[in-house]
C-alpha cells in the first residue's frame, strides 16, 4: 500500500513519524475518515470543512490547502486502486519539540500529516445493514469537546470492547440520562414517522453523514426533530439507526436487550440508507 506522509508518497513500511510527535505523546491531533464509492470521494467538502474547524479550535494551521488535500486523496485512491473503501487522514501538532504540555512554537515544530487508504469491498453492500446491529448503552466518560474530531479515541475503544464483551455490535453513550451519540457514529430514533436525534453542541461530533442524512430526510418530506432522548424512549421507539462516514445509515434493532421493530431494520432507516447512497454517489468527487 502507498501512503502519504509529510509531502511524500511512500510504501507503508517506509513511512515514518518521530517518537516525539505530539500526536503520539499527547493525542494532540485531529483526523477525518472519508468514504470512497466507485473510486470517488463521498462528501469531501464536508470533511475538509470539519477538519479546518477542528484545527482552528486547537489553534493549529493546516499544512496543506483544501485543493492540495483533495489532490492527495485522489492520488492515493488512484495509486492504491481503491474502488470501495475509505481514506484516513490525520494531522498532529507534530515534532520535534521537548515533551511539554504547552503547545510548541509552530515555526519550530511543523505539524505532521498522514493519509492512508483502506480497501473495503463491502462498504456499501454491507451485510450488517440488512440485519441491523445490536447495541448496549454505557456512561459517556469522554471529555467535553466532542465536536472536535481529535485522535484521543481511548474511551470509544473501551466502549467498543464493552460492547464486544456483551456480545453486541456497538455502544451508545449516555450523559445525564440522555443519549449523546455512538462510540463512532451519531444516534437516532424514529417514533411515529419522526426522526429524532440530539442537537449539535460540544457534546457530540457534528457528523458529516448526519448533516447529509438530515438534509435528505427534509427533502423527502420526512419529519426531523433535533432534541435529546433517553434510553427508555429509544427502547420504546419504532426504530433506531446510526450514521457515520464508514457505515452510512445503519439500522439498530436492539438496545440494552430490548428489541425494536421485531428485531428487523425499520422502513425509515432502510429508506434513508438507500437515499443516502444514491444521492452521495451522485455528488461524489
Ligand atoms: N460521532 C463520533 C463520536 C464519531 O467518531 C463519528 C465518526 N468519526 C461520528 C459521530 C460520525 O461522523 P461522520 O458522519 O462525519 O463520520
Amino acid at each position: 500500500r502507498t501512503v502519504y506522509v509529510n509531502g511524500d508518497y511512500l510504501p507503508e513500511n517506509e513511512a515514518k513519524i518521530s517518537i516525539f510527535d505530539r500526536g503520539f505523546l499527547m493525542a494532540d491531533g485531529v483526523y477525518e475518515v472519508t468514504s470512497v464509492l466507485d473510486g470517488k470521494l463521498i462528501d469531501f467538502d464536508g470533511h475538509a470543512a470539519r477538519l479546518e474547524r477542528s484545527l482552528g479550535e486547537l489553534e493549529m494551521a493546516s499544512p496543506v490547502t483544501r485543493d492540495a488535500l483533495l489532490a492527495i486523496h485522489r492520488e492515493l485512491v488512484a495509486r492504491n486502486g481503491i474502488d470501495q473503501g475509505m481514506i484516513y487522514l490525520q494531522i498532529t501538532r507534530g515534532a520535534p519539540a521537548d515533551r511539554d504540555f504547552a503547545f510548541p512554537d509552530p515555526e519550530e515544530t511543523p505539524s505532521s500529516i498522514v493519509l492512508f487508504t483502506q480497501n473495503k469491498p463491502n462498504i456499501a453492500d454491507n451485510p450488517a445493514a440488512k440485519k441491523g446491529i445490536k447495541i448496549i448503552t454505557i456512561d459517556d466518560a469522554r471529555w467535553g469537546r466532542r465536536d472536535i474530531k481529535t485522535v484521543q479515541l481511548l474511551y470509544p475503544s473501551m466502549g467498543k470492547m464493552m460492547a464486544k464483551k456483551a456480545g453486541v455490535d456497538d455502544a451508545w453513550l449516555v450523559q445525564d440520562g440522555f443519549v449523546t451519540e455512538g462510540t463512532s457514529n451519531n444516534a437516532y430514533i424514529v417514533k411515529g414517522g419522526k426522526i429524532i436525534t440530539r442537537e449539535r453542541s460540544h457534546d457530540i461530533l457534528h457528523g458529516i453523514t448526519r448533516a447529509a442524512v438530515l438534509r435528505f430526510a427534509a427533502e423527502a418530506q420526512m419529519q426531523v426533530e433535533e432534541r435529546n432522548f433517553t434510553v427508555t424512549e429509544a427502547q420504546e421507539a419504532d426504530e433506531a439507526f446510526i450514521t457515520s462516514a464508514s457505515t452510512f445509515v445503519m439500522p439498530v434493532v436492539e438496545i440494552d436487550g430490548a428489541e425494536l421493530g421485531g428485531g428487523k431494520p425499520g422502513p425509515v432507516a432502510v429508506r434513508l440508507r438507500e437515499i443516502y447512497l444514491e444521492e452521495s454517489r451522485k455528488a461524489a468527487v
